[in-house]
């Protein structure tokens, strides 16, 4: 990865000291490792034990390898933030006045996580805020309120 990304941010040795640390944490029933118990803690709900495939395993154990490196794109898939509106989607200053004729509604007013459905992000619970603040936008501008 180093020489494909030419940028040379991994070090060899610091990856597979935590490697190691992760796979000395399976031989620990004790663990502290969040992610192991994580892990061992999901599978005890039998639908879950059955539908992953992959059971828990040592990853430097020469079964499981050899080790392949996995460049990764990432990319947001929802915001937690947003542009301040007021009830009617109308867009606000920092002073919280009101920006005649720019609205904002979904994701970009803050509705792609928690919003009308509480602070945090569930599953599910994005699309219909997203709609519903579009709604009420759109209501007010056509004079419905
Ligand atoms: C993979 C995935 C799975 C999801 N699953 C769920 C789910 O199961 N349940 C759920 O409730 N929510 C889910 N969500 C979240 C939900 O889909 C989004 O929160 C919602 O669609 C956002 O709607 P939006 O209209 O605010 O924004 P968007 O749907 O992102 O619409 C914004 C639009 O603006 C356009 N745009 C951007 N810049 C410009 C520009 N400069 N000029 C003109 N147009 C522009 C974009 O092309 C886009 O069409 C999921 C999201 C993702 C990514």
């Amino acid at each position: 990865m180093n020489i494909l990304s030419g940028d040379h941010l991994l070090s060899y040795d610091y990856i597979k000291s935590q490697i190691e640390a992760r796979d000395r944490e399976l031989d620990n029933k004790f663990s502290k490792d969040t992610q192991v118990n994580y892990i061992r803690n999901t599978r005890n709900y039998l639908g879950d034990k059955l539908g992953r495939v992959a059971a828990p395993h040592k990853i430097l154990s020469p079964e499981n390898g050899p080790l392949i490196a996995v460049r990764l794109n990432i990319l947001t898939r929802k915001t937690l933030g947003g542009i301040k509106t007021n009830l009617n989607g109308q867009v606000l200053r920092q002073d919280e006045s009101i920006i005649e004729g720019l609205f904002a509604a979904g994701e970009a007013a803050g509705f792609g996580g928690g919003g009308m459905h509480g602070y945090r992000a569930l599953e599910g619970t994005f699309l219909g805020g997203c709609i519903f603040s579009g709604m009420k936008a759109g209501k007010y501008i056509a004079g419905l309120k």
